[in-house]
């Protein structure tokens, strides 16, 4: 499969390893956009969020616990989990992943939604 996060987990396209289990592969996003920016991944190939169902749901639980070990291993309490699902969302990348964004005080409003009027 034609799947650049797919090439990541099996070692093809190198990347900063932040975890790995079973079923999650974590690491640094490429282009940060906070102090924090790891990628945490379900290893079994899902496009996106409209992609989870009860056949593979499971491993979205297994990608929250991962998150929560990455925290604490990372000393960082606060951070935000984000999914883009579609190409308005801003997803690129069609291989469900989550962003853990942190290490930085966050606000939360339109601006952040990309309104501003
Ligand atoms: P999306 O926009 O699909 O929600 O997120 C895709 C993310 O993958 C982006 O934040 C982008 O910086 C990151 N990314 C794209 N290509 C690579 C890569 O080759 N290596 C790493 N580590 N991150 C990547
Ligand atoms: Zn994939």
């Amino acid at each position: 499969m034609d799947c650049l996060f797919c090439k990541i987990i099996a070692g093809e396209i190198p990347s900063t390893k932040v975890y790995e289990d079973e079923y999650v592969y974590s690491f640094k996003d490429i282009a940060p956009i906070a102090p924090v920016h790891n990628l945490i991944i379900p290893k079994q190939h899902i496009c996106c969020a409209n992609g989870v169902d009860e056949s593979n749901s499971a491993v979205v639980g297994k990608v929250f616990e991962a998150a929560a070990k990455i925290a604490k291993a990372e000393g960082m309490e606060s951070y935000r989990i984000i999914n883009n699902c579609g190409e308005d969302a801003g997803q690129t990348v069609f291989h469900l992943h989550f962003h853990m964004v942190g290490g930085v005080k966050m606000g939360w409003g339109p601006e952040s939604l990309g309104k501003t009027e």
